[in-house]
């Protein structure tokens, strides 16, 4: 399979993205947008799938330039793109077959009514299969990076795609609230997490595309998965879970549990300071403020609280129809929030060899201020031990 089914996007808002984006690259000086399956082709023409070592390309031309939209196939990937209105969108659709050199067919295409490329612009996840070739074909054109001038649009989300997300935000927050029919003392977190993994589908989503469950000292690792290792009395356990629902869009939450009383005296105290940083930070998000103000509103809460130490990574990462994406909500980022822009605010504090907290929700900037996307309680929750 190639390409999956999209439910249906209304041709005027993918039109408006192909305007959108073809502006953008003129704006750049680029000649043409170049862009291989993946997130920032179905962002454009509402179909996913992935590359393979045949070559499937949408050449968007920058607004100005010669020739319209061209959306080269294998003809034997035809059939997955049958449901993107093409002739709607004014895209042309040009297959060829084992054989033939799709790169020669793109450099024709760039070439129409005499036309000279001297920059291009290929999607950042384009295999180096097709970027080489595609840069050997197409002789005299320097290549550069699409992302900066995709980002841009896919930083601001429309309604559709919010309307995605919080869709897939009231389907993980499902799931969490379900946590207590696994997360038992005895099992494992692999055997819990594979029952997790199964109700992210059933509650919504198409996938699992991750579960975290990092109990006791594992918590304590913000990027550890699964392990066999068996659940505890008395256990903090991270939970962090998430997938994309049929738009595309992802969820990815995070709540900490705890198997009856804390093994530990300092859970309660500590886990009050992340739960007041994580609450700063999500109300500090409005138009006008930067990424790296919200990151300073959770990491303040928790330094002046003597645990800056253990709070090791960004505040949060832009999510959409990748889990990480722009905008990164980090020390450094001066971006100014906007309406529309959707990023996790997913504080932690993680003391090594103990355990580990974090809080995350997905929250998307609206005209006057925030609204989040994810609403189970954010309280430390106890489980039956
Ligand atoms: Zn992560
Ligand atoms: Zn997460
Ligand atoms: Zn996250």
């Amino acid at each position: 399979m190639s390409t999956t089914t999209t439910p249906a996007l209304d041709p005027e808002v993918l039109r408006a993205r192909l305007d959108r984006a073809g502006a953008a690259a003129a704006n750049a000086d680029l000649d043409a947008l170049l862009v291989t399956p993946g997130s920032d082709l179905r962002y454009l023409l509402g179909v996913g799938g992935e590359s393979f070592e045949r070559l499937s390309c949408l050449v968007l031309p920058a607004a100005g330039a010669s020739g319209a939209p061209a959306l080269v196939l294998p003809k034997l990937e035809e059939p997955g793109y049958a449901h993107v209105p093409t002739d709607a969108l004014g895209v042309e659709v040009v297959t060829w077959v084992d054989g033939e050199d799709p790169y020669q067919i793109i450099n024709t295409l760039l070439r129409r009514g005499g036309a000279t490329p001297r920059q291009l612009a290929v999607a950042d996840m384009m295999p180096a299969l097709h970027a080489l070739r595609l840069r050997d074909a197409v002789s005299g054109a320097h290549q550069v990076l699409a992302g900066p001038v995709i980002r841009e649009l896919r930083m601001r989300k429309d309604a559709a795609e919010i309307a995605g997300l919080r869709k897939a935000g009231e389907a993980i927050d499902r799931v969490h609230t379900r946590i207590a029919e696994w997360l038992r003392p005895g099992r494992t977190e692999a055997e819990v997490g594979a029952d997790i993994a199964e109700a992210i589908v059933a509650e919504g989503h198409t996938e699992a595309a991750f579960v975290i469950v990092g109990s006791g000292p594992n918590g304590a690792s913000p990027h550890h998965d699964l392990s066999d290792r068996r659940i505890e009395v008395g256990d903090v356990v991270v939970v962090d879970i998430g997938g994309p629902v049929a738009e595309g869009y992802n969820s990815d939450c995070t709540r900490t549990y705890v198997i009856g009383e804390p093994a530990f005296d300092d859970v309660r105290a500590t886990y009050a300071v992340l739960q007041a940083a994580q609450e700063a930070a999500v109300a500090a998000v409005r138009p006008g403020v930067t990424a790296e103000q919200i990151d300073a509103a959770a990491r303040s809460v928790i330094a002046d609280a003597g645990f800056g130490e253990y709070f090791v990574h960004r505040t949060g990462h832009g999510i959409g129809l990748d889990v990480h994406e722009e905008p990164y909500i980090v020390a450094g980022n001066d971006l100014v929030l906007e309406p529309g822009m959707a990023f996790s605010v997913e504080p932690g504090i993680y003391l090594p060899g103990r355990w580990g907290a974090r809080i995350e929700d997905i929250v998307v900037v609206t005209e006057d201020g925030v609204e989040r996307l994810n609403n189970t309680t954010r309280d430390l929750v106890s489980l039956p031990a």
